[in-house]
């Protein structure tokens, strides 16, 4: 059984807290290694050699520092599918949506090569007489981030790649249900020429994080997991004077207009209700077709399409839709949601429960589910299920659809699908949600504009990568310097010439 390490300080090193949690291979439901859980100590070292390491890490000029980013970059490229092939092996998805997990977090270390630019400050000359005012952005010190399971390369480099350019040193605690793509980034970045004590993995669960959030060095928390986590981490985290964001669940609603292409809607929510498993931030769980003619036709769209998914484990290569959930826990909550859908009436319309795969039994593989008739006060509505299921409510109207979208507490996404450009730009100005697709089903923005949704899916006030990111990992001071005139009355100068 292999043991994963933590890394500290440029090297790899073994747990010490005597604690360790399962690895799964999803796909055969075997634990193929032990993660280690780390102790408060175990963290306060890895704080110790971010400190120690940051100052002379900060003073490194921006350009210098993203040339590391842009060398890092090159390595990401070179072991792509190194990375993919482990990032499948215990997460579960596919090969190509893991290397999209990789391509993801690339581009936001590409943005951050445009540091020395971003880090620019303000300059005001002659703000009063012999007066002049500049502003420049500092590194926060010691940051910290808690990532999820389900993007175990992409959110990671969405957190580290601007704390680091921006001349912080990060101590990232990865999922510990896939924690070896982090460790492997970790080593990449070192390859690249990251100083270190930069970087750092400490491997753990909640004692770890609750090590973070009391520890008094760290300055900064990012957090991207559940809600009742988002919600427990900015509260303790505030609490204790630290620099918070959090991103927490979702619920994303389609909206599809009777005018709408149905059969790019139904493709739409195939690939953004079921990819991954629906285990995104970003899937489509609920769909809203308005009117019962278009539900109909809706749903006689998708079954078929559902009914061809292939369901399998990454090594069957692209055939396959998707692959197994995270942990046989996930199967269970999602197996367990499917049933509340069906005892509080909604209509299951394709039933995966019985899905089974020849040679992986013990896989933790979900068949698609599909409900229709699913209404606002059912659990399947409100939770967040993250896993192959949709759901359907059918809305009366368009204000009805849209008000389905704006009641529900999560706010992460939504998209509408229609050919009417009133209604569309009607949805994206009224609709409290933060990211909007418009015939768009995903709506993840890219790299250099922000990711964040609205109301529970987020606690704190600046976005993920884009411009939000180097302002959330830096502080602004400003400058007001006075130099008294040179110059004399009557425009003599009033030097003593150097002797
Ligand atoms: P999770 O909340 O279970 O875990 C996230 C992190 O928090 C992990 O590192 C975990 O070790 C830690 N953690 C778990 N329990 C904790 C506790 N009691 N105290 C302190 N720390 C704890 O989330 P997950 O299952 O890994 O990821 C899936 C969730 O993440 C979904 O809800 C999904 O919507 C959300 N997500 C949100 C975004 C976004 O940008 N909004 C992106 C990806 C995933």
């Amino acid at each position: 059984m292999q043991e994963l390490t933590h890394y500290l300080n440029g090297a790899h090193v073994k747990g010490t807290s005597g604690r360790f949690s399962d690895v799964y291979n999803p796909a055969t439901g075997e634990v193929q290694a032990k993660c280690p859980l780390a102790s408060a100590d175990e963290l306060d070292q890895a704080v110790k050699y971010a400190m120690e390491a940051q100052p002379a890490w900060a003073a490194v000029n921006p350009q210098r520092r993203a040339r590391v980013m842009m060398k890092f970059v090159d390595l990401l490229n070179r072991d792509m599918d190194k990375l993919a092939e482990a990032l499948s092996r215990e997460h579960g998805k596919t090969l190509p949506d893991a290397a999209g997990d990789v391509q993801r977090g690339l581009e936001v270390v590409e943005y951050c090569i445009g540091a020395p630019e971003l880090l620019k400050g303000d300059y005001t000359d002659s703000a009063g007489p012999g007066i002049d005012m500049y502003s420049m952005r500092q590194p926060l010190g010691v940051s910290a981030g808690i990532t999820p399971f389900n993007f175990p390369a992409m959110i990671p480099m969405w957190m580290f790649a601007p704390a680091i350019v921006c001349g912080n040193a990060f101590i990232l605690k990865p999922s510990e249900r896939d924690p070896s793509v982090p460790l492997m980034l970790a080593e990449l970045l070192e390859e690249a020429g990251l100083p270190k004590g930069i970087i750092q993995v400490v491997n753990g669960d909640k004692e770890a994080v609750d090590a973070i959030l009391h520890h008094p060095v760290i300055q900064s928390v990012g957090f991207v997991g559940s809600t009742p986590i988002a919600e427990y981490i900015y509260g303790t985290g505030c609490s204790n004077g630290k620099r918070v964001q959090c991103f927490g669940g979702a619920k994303n609603h389609m909206i599809i207009m009777p005018d709408a292409d149905l059969d790019q809607a139904a493709d739409a929510l195939i690939g953004a209700g079921y990819g991954a498993a629906g285990e995104r931030c970003m899937a489509i769980s609920v769909a809203v077709p308005v009117g019962d003619e278009t539900a109909d036709r809706l749903i006689e769209k998708l079954v078929p399409r559902i009914e061809k998914l292939k369901v399998g484990p990454y090594t069957s290569g692209k055939d396959v839709d998707y692959g197994p959930v995270v942990t046989g826990a996930a199967k269970q909550n999602i197996l367990k949601l499917v049933q509340s859908g069906i005892d509080q009436g909604a209509k299951l319309v394709v039933d995966g429960r019985d899905f089974s795969l020849q040679g992986y039994e013990d896989g933790f593989f979900v068949g698609p589910h599909l409900f229709d008739n699913v209404t606002p006060d059912m659990d399947i509505y409100k939770q967040e299920i993250f896993g192959p299921v949709l759901s359907t409510v059918r809305a009366k109207s368009y204000e009805e659809a849209l008000g389905l979208a704006m009641d529900h507490e999560m706010g992460n996404g939504t998209a509408i699908f229609t050919r009417d450009g009133d209604a569309a730009r009607d949805f994206a100005n009224r609709v409290n949600v933060g990211m909007i697709g418009i015939n768009v089903p995903i709506p993840v923005p890219l790299a250099y504009h922000t990711f964040g949704g609205w109301k529970k899916s987020v606690f704190g006030d600046l976005n993920q990568h884009g411009p939000d990111a180097f302002k959330f990992y830096t502080r602004t001071k400003t400058v007001t310097s006075r130099w008294p005139s040179g110059i004399k009355e009557g425009g003599e100068f009033n030097f003593k010439p150097m002797e």
